[in-house]
């Protein structure tokens, strides 16, 4: 019994389109799984698990990869003809995490790289893997950051010879043509680099993913009133589940089914109960990398399929 019959004898969640969810407990139970877990070993000496998609065939799926880089922020998207793109690359201190993740997967790579907003959870691990793998082209957003984070990030552009193209509403960077990608926001410039994150929406079929970066209630609002059609059936969650981002009105709009939070251990109080209790509410299925460690998201085009870490 290959992988995808186990999958369909999981619950069906929803009846427009079907979302399965297999657990990492399930995972170690299924004789002949095709897929595999593995532990690597940091440079910091720190264990982590990552979902060993290499061993697994792309089977014409789009596949969204929350990656557990702790608190920060980070997804790989795997197209179905095999097109990759990374969002972000979490923390300085997740770089070699980031390497990792990125040779488990097989990824030599990266056909569309974007950094969402110059902030250090975002873009602090995007220098080394710009240093080890090919890069087909960078997006960022209009906006500069004072750190060395930074620096450093252009210091690896330059060193490879990139030319950053600016990410903004109305791109569509060339990636797959089985998969709309459109970039929603930012809408206008803003002081604020929050407000200044690469939002995304990525869809095959009919699934569609909103990658919001750390966009608050100010860029939500822009998106709303541009006009934009922002449903989608996966959210990421803004701002780590920050209380700045995800109003009533822009969760409205995108109604997701599931949403996901890019958190671990931190010091603001990330996610906030106020949008869990929201998101609950709005009967959205949330899955945190705090809690679940890696979040692989992957679709047909007509169905939903999870893979949690833990
Ligand atoms: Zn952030």
């Amino acid at each position: 019994m290959g992988r995808h019959d186990r999958v369909r004898q999981l619950k069906k969640l929803s009846k427009t389109i079907g979302i399965y969810v297999l657990g990492f407990c399930l995972l170690l139970g299924l004789a002949g799984c095709s897929a595999n877990w593995t532990e690597l070993l940091s440079e910091a000496g720190q264990e982590h698990e990552v979902w060993n998609a290499s061993s697994d065939a792309q089977n014409g799926n789009l596949r969204v990869v929350f990656l557990d880089v702790g608190q920060g922020a980070s997804q790989l998207l795997i197209s179905p003809s095999g097109k990759t793109m990374l969002i972000d690359g979490g923390n300085n201190d997740q770089e070699q995490v980031m390497l990792d993740y990125l040779e488990m997967y097989g990824i030599g790579r990266i056909d569309v790289m974007i950094g969402t907003h110059p902030d250090a959870d975002h873009i602090g691990g995007l220098d080394r893997v710009i240093d080890h793998h090919d890069i087909g082209a960078i997006y960022m957003p209009k906006i500069q950051a004072n750190t060395r984070t930074f620096e450093s990030l252009l210091e690896s552009i330059q060193r490879k010879g990139l030319k950053v193209k600016t990410a903004k509403a109305g791109v569509v960077p060339d990636w797959d043509g089985e998969v709309q990608i459109q970039m929603l926001a930012p809408v206008k410039t803003s002081d604020d680099s929050n407000n200044m994150s690469a939002v995304l929406k990525v869809t095959y079929g009919k699934v569609s993913f909103l990658l919001t970066g750390d966009a608050e209630r100010e860029s939500e609002k822009l998106m709303l009133e541009s006009g934009a059609d922002l449903q989608a059936d996966v959210l990421l969650v803004g701002h780590h589940g920050s209380k700045s981002s995800t109003s009533v009105s822009f969760l409205e709009r995108v109604r997701p089914q599931v949403g996901v939070i890019q958190v671990g251990e931190n010091s603001y109080g990330h996610p906030k109960e106020e949008i869990l209790n929201r998101l609950a509410e709005a009967g959205v299925r949330v899955y945190r990398n705090d809690l679940q460690g890696s979040i692989e998201i992957s679709t047909n085009g007509e169905q939903i399929e999870v893979l949690t870490g833990r």
